[in-house]
C-alpha cells in the first residue's frame, strides 16, 4: 500500500493524495493549489481554457497520471504530456474514485480536469454544496466539479460544445454518510438552458473492495468530512479539513472516538493553523459582533467568507435578536436553498422570515430571475437600504463594495470585517481599497486588519474564528486516534510536527515521492 502527495505536501490546500493498494487507486481530494497557481495568474491572468490542459501542465498544476483526464481537454497541435513540468515520472493508472472532503476549491476544483465516470465520493451536503457553486458561477473550466460541459476543437482552440447538440454531463456521484433523497430533482436538474446526461446519486460504503467510512467533522463549510479507508496495511485516516472550536466541534470529537477504534496505521492531518494556541470560537464572534450590531442606529454590513453558511447564520440570529432583518445575495439564497435540502437542520431560506434578498441593479441570470420571482415581496432595494438602515444587516464582501453606490449609506453605518486576515501583498492593498471605500461613505470599519500589517490589532480581533484546528487541538486529536504513522499536509508548519510528533512516528511527505506502509 503506498500513498503519494501529489500536492499539499508543503502548501495550504490543493491537496491531491494518491491511495494504491492491491490494484486500487483513491485520490484522497483534487483541489486547485492556489499558491502555485498565484505564481502565475491572478483574478483576470487565468489559464486559457480554449488550451485545456497545456497550461495546467506546463505550469505543474496536476499530477503527471496518464487515463485519469479528460480527452476533450487535450488540443491537437500540441502533445501536452511533453509539457509537463514536474521532476517526477509519468505513470498511467485507472482512477477508482476521488474522496471529496469539502466543497472549498482548494479540495475539489481540479476534479474539473478528470475524465467523466470518475465517482466522486463525498457527503449529501457537500455534493449539494459543490452543484450550487458550480451552478451559481459563472461558466469556468476549473470549476466544473459536478458537470462538464463537453469541449469541442475548432481551428486549434477548445471551445465549448453548443448548448442545444451538447448536453452537461454529470459526474458519477456517490455519498457515503446517508441514503440520497428519492426526489433529486435538485441534484438532475441545470439553472441553464443546457440539456444534462444525469447521474443518478448512488450511496456506497466501499471502493472495489476497499471498505470507506465517512465522519461529519466542523469546518468553515457545511458538509466537511473525514475518510477512513481499510487498505491491506491497515485503515488509512484521512482529516480533510477540520477543527474543534466551531458550533458543530462535537462532530470533530466523535470523529476522533470513532478513528481510535479502527487502530489506524495511518493518519494523513491538515495543519493549516498549528500556529495558533487558542482559537477564537464562533460563539465568541457571535457575542462580540452581536454587540457591535445592538450598539448601531444605521445599517450594518457583515463581511463574511463566501459560502461560510455557519457565520450566515450566525449574523441572522444577531439580526433576529436585533430586530433587523438579514439581507443576502441570490448567490447565498441558492446555496442555503441546496444545504436545507441536505441538511435538516438549516431551515429552507424561503421558510426563514429573517432572511430577505438583495436586489441588485444589473442583468440577471435565469436563476437568479427565478429567485427574485420567488422571493417578490421579500426584495430589499438600495433605496430601501438608505431610507431604513437601522432594519437591516447586509451580507457584502469586498467584492460587491461597488454596490454602496447604489445603497449610498447614511454617515456612521456599520462594517463589519468578519473574515480572515491579509495573508499576502494582494490582499493587504484589498484591505486598503476597502478602506478608502469605508472612508468615502463615512463607514465605520470595525474588525478590519491593518492594512500594513494583514492583522486585526488587539480591539478589532474576535470576529472571526478560524476553519482550522489550532496546534494543542490537532495534538489531542493525534492522542486520541494514535495513528501508526502521522503524515501531515495542508500546512507549511512541519516544524510544529517535527518538534511535537516522536520521528518514528512522522513520515513528512514530499510532492510526488511515494510513502509505502
Ligand atoms: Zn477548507
Amino acid at each position: 500500500m503506498q500513498l503519494t502527495v501529489y500536492d499539499g505536501a508543503d502548501t495550504i490546500g490543493g491537496n491531491k493524495i494518491l491511495l494504491q493498494d492491491s490494484g486500487v487507486n483513491l485520490f484522497f481530494d483534487f483541489g486547485i493549489n492556489f499558491n502555485l497557481r498565484n505564481r502565475y495568474f491572478e483574478e483576470y491572468l487565468v489559464p486559457r481554457s480554449r488550451r485545456g490542459l497545456l497550461d495546467m501542465f506546463h505550469l505543474g498544476l496536476l499530477p503527471p497520471l496518464r487515463n485519469i483526464y479528460r480527452p476533450d481537454l487535450e488540443i491537437a497541435d500540441v502533445d501536452v504530456w511533453s509539457r509537463l513540468r514536474l521532476p517526477y515520472p509519468v505513470q498511467q493508472i485507472e482512477l477508482h474514485g476521488v474522496l471529496l472532503s469539502h466543497a472549498h476549491l482548494d479540495h475539489s476544483g481540479h476534479i474539473s480536469f478528470l475524465r467523466q465516470g470518475i465517482p466522486v465520493v463525498t457527503s449529501l451536503c457537500t455534493a449539494y454544496i459543490a452543484k450550487a457553486i458550480q451552478d451559481s458561477s459563472r461558466s469556468d473550466f476549473e470549476k466544473e466539479v459536478c458537470y462538464l460541459i463537453p469541449r469541442v476543437e475548432s481551428n486549434g482552440l477548445l471551445e465549448s460544445g453548443h448548448y442545444k447538440k451538447f448536453p452537461a454531463e454529470q459526474r458519477p456521484f456517490a455519498v457515503c454518510d446517508c441514503a440520497p433523497p428519492s426526489s433529486a430533482g435538485f441534484w438532475q436538474s441545470l439553472p441553464t438552458s443546457r440539456g444534462m446526461v444525469c447521474c443518478d446519486l448512488k450511496m456506497i460504503e466501499a471502493i472495489e473492495g476497499l471498505p470507506v467510512k465517512a465522519f461529519p467533522v466542523d469546518h468553515s463549510i457545511f458538509g466537511a468530512t473525514a475518510f477512513a479507508v481499510e487498505t491491506s496495511a491497515g485503515w488509512v485516516v484521512y482529516t480533510g479539513d477540520l477543527r474543534m472550536h466551531g458550533k458543530r466541534g462535537h462532530l470533530t470529537r466523535a470523529f476522533a472516538q470513532a478513528a481510535r477504534d479502527l487502530a489506524p496505521v495511518a493518519l494523513i492531518c491538515e495543519g493549516t493553523h498549528v500556529d495558533a494556541r487558542v482559537a477564537i470560537g464562533e460563539a465568541e464572534v457571535h457575542a462580540r459582533a452581536l454587540k457591535v450590531v445592538r450598539g448601531c442606529r444605521n445599517l450594518v454590513i457583515a463581511d463574511f467568507g463566501p459560502r461560510n453558511l455557519e457565520r450566515l447564520l450566525t449574523f441572522r440570529d444577531i439580526a433576529r435578536d436585533c430586530g433587523r432583518k438579514l439581507v443576502v445575495a441570490t448567490k447565498d439564497i441558492y446555496l442555503l436553498q441546496a444545504a436545507s435540502l441536505a441538511d435538516g437542520s438549516v431551515t429552507p431560506p424561503e421558510r426563514d422570515e429573517a432572511i430577505l434578498v438583495y436586489k441588485e441593479t444589473r442583468r440577471l441570470d435565469s436563476w437568479e430571475e427565478d429567485i427574485y420571482a420567488a422571493y417578490a415581496g421579500r426584495c430589499v432595494t438600495p433605496h430601501e437600504l438608505k431610507a431604513n438602515g437601522r432594519d437591516y444587516v447586509l451580507c457584502f464582501s469586498f467584492w460587491d463594495i461597488n454596490e454602496l453606490i447604489d445603497v449610498d449609506p447614511d454617515p456612521g453605518a456599520v462594517y463589519l470585517y468578519s473574515s480572515s486576515e491579509a495573508f499576502d501583498e494582494e490582499q493587504r492593498i484589498d484591505i486598503a481599497r476597502l478602506m478608502n471605500w469605508l472612508k468615502l461613505f463615512q463607514m465605520q470599519p470595525v474588525g478590519l486588519p491593518d492594512p500594513q500589517t494583514g492583522k486585526p490589532s488587539d480591539s478589532e480581533k474576535g470576529f472571526h474564528a478560524s476553519g482550522h484546528i489550532t496546534g494543542p487541538d490537532l495534538l489531542e486529536l493525534i492522542e486520541t486516534i494514535g495513528p501508526g504513522v502521522v503524515i501531515p499536509v495542508h500546512t507549511q508548519n512541519h516544524e510544529f510536527f517535527r518538534s511535537n510528533i516522536e520521528p518514528g512516528r512522522l513520515r513528512q511527505p514530499e510532492k510526488g515521492v511515494p510513502i509505502i506502509l
